[in-house]
């Protein structure tokens, strides 16, 4: 349970979660400091599989961006053994990793201290190590997407109404946040249909939050349609009866980046959607990690257009 769900009183209750969700990562309890920056800190961004994570060359662009000297590397957990990895990790002298699929929840499980917005999805992607030893968990995903829309691609969120098909890991981190900004409605359309009924549950002291079944899609104008299906990536078809949510004035924009998110983008930009992928996501909680480990947010704009080049 939130700890927001707690507080009697609707209006009260949701303002309070916004200001939370809003704001900076907050620790409970209150986090030693950080350990002081060395000259060659180490990183590592952790998953299965983890080969072909861009993550490696977007910490390095933004270490040369303030003459930081770091390594970050991407390191495969076994699947049964992603604990054990993180521990060694961290007791051979890692300041911070990145957690990427399948363990985000095991992440979270495993810190010591959680940020308000990895305790309201129940996933980490980011660890830190703590001056006395302990972990320290966030999620900087939903910061990632927020940040990509908003100031990469000037949605206004505030208002708008908003579909997320998908009810997995992705779409638990990045609800809180996106019903931050303010918007009038959120619907969680996802396969199964019971997840995406629990998911919005989870969520419905701090929003207009619903769900519906793939193919029951409520007929909205809505602003912006996420795809936080993992279909793209795994190359699977999405099937959604009505094509009609893409239309002129919507954002469509898939979690997924490249090649694997072209098939979505085709469909929305056909039906005269603008179309868009989740790569500034990626840098954008790239950013917001390298800001909370390091201090200093470094600018993403370059990054995002040097990736997409193919140069970074
Ligand atoms: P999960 O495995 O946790 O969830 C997968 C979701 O996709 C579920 O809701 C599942 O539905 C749904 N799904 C899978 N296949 C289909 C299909 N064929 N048709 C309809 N629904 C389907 O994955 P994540 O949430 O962790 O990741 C989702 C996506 O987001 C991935 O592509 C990932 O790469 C991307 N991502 C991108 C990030 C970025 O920075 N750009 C950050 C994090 C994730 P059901 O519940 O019915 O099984």
């Amino acid at each position: 349970m939130l700890a927001q769900e707690a507080i009697a009183g609707g209006r009260t209750a949701i303002l309070l979660k916004l200001a939370l969700v809003r704001g900076p990562a907050i620790m409970a309890p209150a986090p030693p400091a950080l350990p002081p920056k060395s000259s060659m800190d180490r990183y590592a961004v952790i998953g299965n599989p983890v080969a072909h994570s861009l993550s490696p060359a977007i910490h390095a662009r933004f270490a040369a961006q303030f003459a930081e000297r770091i390594e970050y590397v991407a390191l495969a957990a076994p699947l049964d053994g992603f604990r054990a990895s993180v521990e060694r990790f961290f007791r051979e002298g890692g300041r911070g990793a990145n957690v990427t699929l399948p363990f985000k929840m095991e992440a979270f499980e495993l810190a010591h201290v959680r940020s308000q917005r990895a305790r309201e999805s129940g996933a980490a992607n980011f660890l830190a190590r703590r001056e006395d030893g302990t972990i320290a968990a966030d999620n900087t995903d939903g910061a990632g997407l927020v940040a990509d829309l908003r100031d990469n691609l000037g949605m206004d969120i505030e208002g708008a109404s908003i579909l997320m098909i998908g009810a997995g890991g992705a779409a638990r981190g990045v609800i809180g946040p996106l019903l931050g900004e303010g918007p009038a409605r959120l619907v969680v359309a996802n396969r199964d249909v019971e997840r995406g009924r629990a998911l919005a549950a989870r969520f419905a002291s701090a929003g207009q939050v619903e769900s519906c079944a793939l193919d029951r899609i409520p007929d909205t104008a809505f602003g912006l349609v996420v795809n936080a299906t993992s279909a793209s990536t795994l190359g699977m078809p999405l099937a959604l009866p009505d094509e009609s949510i893409f239309r002129p004035g919507v954002l469509a924009y898939d979690m997924a980046y490249g090649a694997n998110a072209r098939a979505f983008l085709e469909r929305a930009a056909a039906r005269g959607a603008r179309a868009c992928d989740g790569l500034g996501m990626l840098v954008e909680q790239a950013a917001e990690s390298f800001r909370l480990w390091r201090g200093r947010r470094p600018a993403t704009r370059e990054v995002i257009a040097e990736l997409r080049a193919g140069r970074a």
